[in-house]
């Protein structure tokens, strides 16, 4: 017999370090990994059967598509055999060899940010082959890719620093895993362990699966099922089967039409917003099947970008068998599902909102980020995802959210506009000058936390025929606020006559300085005379377009000419003319940092010190 050449390769850096937090630091949950081989397998089949679709010399043509278990508890081995694709030398060495499993590099930036290592951890992000180095000294993987001229395989590693590939003669086409478990672990060589195991999450797998020649789960499509039938825990172990999730789903959607589309559809939400971690987008979670017969699990197009978040199954009749992943992305049926499917699902969520309010608040706090960026993208959707957002607001207790729609229910007859307001927190905007008149007036003003809400109202611009309005825009129709006359504040033209001298003062800085019919207790409000281009949208432009973002505020100033300060200051433009303009300068920077509009406060430092020294030498 010739010779066998071995080549011995050491592991990726990275490999590395999740070999040694798998071997030192995980503990529980050994489990794990047969789900991870099993579902490796089931992806090996599937691709198997994409691959036989098309191409007719297929390597072991006669093998039954399926997953075979073999426990031997006197060698302490557990042998997980798939007659899937198989991999080529090379590709050993780049899928076992490098991490190339986005969830394992998920996993190790979680672990460099210091999360805990725990099971939910790796759940959430999977460690996938690696795992078997939890329960084993040694694996080996024999091979043989589904072309008839690939060589015969096997890798093996103890999972310290390396590994070697040699060829061996006699494999079968697929993957076929041994695992040599460590003394410590011995009960995974004990059938009834495996079967356990298996019974738990790996009845959805859609391709036989034989426990020391005995199949051990029912191959079905729980998607295709009547409703009623099927009990809460089924959802949960095909919800976590479906999305490798370790948690249970937030909401599950189980629903068929058969007009216009014929439709079956298992639908998830997650509890956790994986995106929150900063570890880039989710991947799209919603397989597509025809007739239980799986087309892509990761379809593009099938459900809108914003929906990532969701998980499941959408099964649908019309589909042609035959259908290529690659012409998918063009037919106007997978569109015409995506609009189907993301409807159906927005109508949940609404009903949900409606029956489950606070159930529904948890879902938003997690996923409402999804829902805004929908009302930014997605012009055909806009409208019912405008139902779904929540905000806290004048009307709310701190904490507490309300709809739009809530909010125009509670609008008097006369209110013909929504309000809103953006600020940092609920205490700055409330104590704002911008919230006099509306508290004055008993409107309601809804509060806006984060930069990106003022681009959602933006975009949804109207609401129930209604537009929404900024309260810092000079376009919110505010009636004056009725109070008493004040018999000492400015008369009228002396009032105008000084919003004209001021307005010089400021020159270009301002729009226009008018009498204001909204302020209380402030001396002066600098409201938005753009829009659309408020502060903070400028700020969210300039982090884009810095040349769009660099263009000026367009500020119009209101003064209050009951307020003791103007009146002095109309005194003083006559008795001191320098001290009135460093006055007014001060005041212009005053309105604008209430409102809001300055970014850096600094360059006014210099004039308070100035007015400080004028003020303690009079
Ligand atoms: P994941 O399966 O999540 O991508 P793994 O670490 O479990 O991560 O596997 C890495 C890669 O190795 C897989 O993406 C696949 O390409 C390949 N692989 C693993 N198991 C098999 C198998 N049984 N048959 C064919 N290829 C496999």
């Amino acid at each position: 017999m010739a010779e066998v050449s071995t080549s011995k390769y050491e592991f990726q850096a990275e490999v590395k370090q999740i070999l040694d937090i798998v071997v030192h630091s995980l503990y529980k949950d050994k489990d794990i990994f047969v789900r991870e081989i099993v579902s490796n397998a089931s992806d090996a089949l599937e691709k198997l059967r994409h691959i036989k679709l098309t191409e007719k010399d297929v390597f072991d043509d006669n093998l039954d598509l399926e997953i075979e278990i073999t426990t031997d508890d006197k060698a302490n081995t557990i042998t997980i055999k798939d007659f899937g694709l198989g991999m080529t030398e090379d590709e050993l060495i780049e899928n076992l060899g490098t991490i190339a499993h986005s969830g394992s590099k998920a996993f190790l930036e979680a672990v460099k940010k210091g999360q805990n290592i725990d099971s939910n951890l790796i759940g959430q992000f999977g460690v996938g082959f690696y795992s078997t180095f939890m329960v084993a000294k040694k694996v080996e993987v024999f091979t043989h890719y589904w072309k008839n001229d690939a060589k015969h395989l096997r890798w093996v590693s103890d999972g310290s620093g390396s590994y070697e590939i040699s060829e061996e003669e006699g494999q079968r086409r697929g993957c076929k895993v041994v695992i040599h478990l460590k003394d410590e672990d011995k009960e995974f060589a004990q059938p009834e362990k495996i079967k356990g195991i298996l019974t738990r999450y790996s009845s959805f797998v859609q391709f036989p699966i034989k426990l020391n020649g005995e199949q051990v789960n029912k191959v079905q499509a729980i998607w295709m099922r009547n409703k009623n039938e099927i009990k809460e825990e089924e959802y949960t172990e095909f919800y976590k089967f479906q999305a490798n999730a370790f948690d249970e789903p937030r909401y599950t959607l189980h629903f068929s039409a058969d007009a216009p589309l014929a439709i079956n559809s298992l639908l998830f939400v997650p509890q956790e917003n994986t995106e929150r971690f900063g570890l880039g987008r989710v991947e799209p979670g919603v397989s597509l099947y025809c007739r239980k017969v799986l087309i892509d699990s990761k379809p593009d197009g099938l459900i809108p970008d914003w929906l990532r978040f969701l998980k499941g199954v959408v099964d649908s009749d019309d589909l042609p068998l035959n259908i290529s992943r690659e012409s998918m992305q063009d037919t106007s049926l997978i569109h015409k599902l995506n609009k189907a499917i993301t409807n159906r699902f927005l109508k949940y969520l609404e009903e949900k909102a409606k029956k489950e309010t606070e159930k529904y608040e948890e879902f938003y706090k997690m996923f409402g980020v999804y829902l805004k960026e929908g009302i930014a993208t997605d012009f055909t959707n806009r409208e019912q995802l405008a139902k779904l957002i929540r905000y806290e607001s004048s009307h709310t207790e701190a904490g507490k959210l309300t709809s739009l729609t809530d909010y125009v229910s509670r609008m008097g007859q006369d209110q013909k506009e929504i309000y809103y307001l953006f600020g940092p927190s609920r205490d700055v905007i409330e104590n704002s000058p911008q919230m006099e008149a509306f508290k004055a007036n008993k409107l309601e003003v809804l509060y806006l936390l984060e930069p990106v809400d003022e681009f959602v109202m933006n975009n949804i611009g109207k609401f129930d025929d209604k537009d929404l309005v900024s309260a810092d825009s000079s376009e919110a129709k505010l009636d004056d606020i009725k109070k008493e006359k004040d018999k000492d504040g400015l008369k009228s033209k002396e009032a105008k006559d000084l919003c004209k001298w001021i307005s010089d003062e400021l020159g270009d800085r301002v729009k226009e300085v008018s009498i204001s019919k909204r302020l209380v207790d402030s001396p002066v409000i600098a409201l938005n005379a753009d829009k659309i281009m408020t502060p903070s949208m400028r700020k969210i432009m300039k982090s884009i377009h810095k040349e769009i973002g660099e263009s000026k505020n367009e500020i119009n100033l209101e003064i209050n000419p009951n307020h003791n300060l103007i009146k002095n200051l109309n005194t003083l433009k006559d008795s001191d003319k320098d001290l009135a303009k460093l006055v007014v300068e001060q005041l212009y920077d005053n309105a604008l940092v209430a409102a809001g509009f300055i970014e850096d406060p600094r360059s006014m430092v210099n004039r308070v010190y100035e007015l400080l020294e004028r003020v303690s030498t009079a």
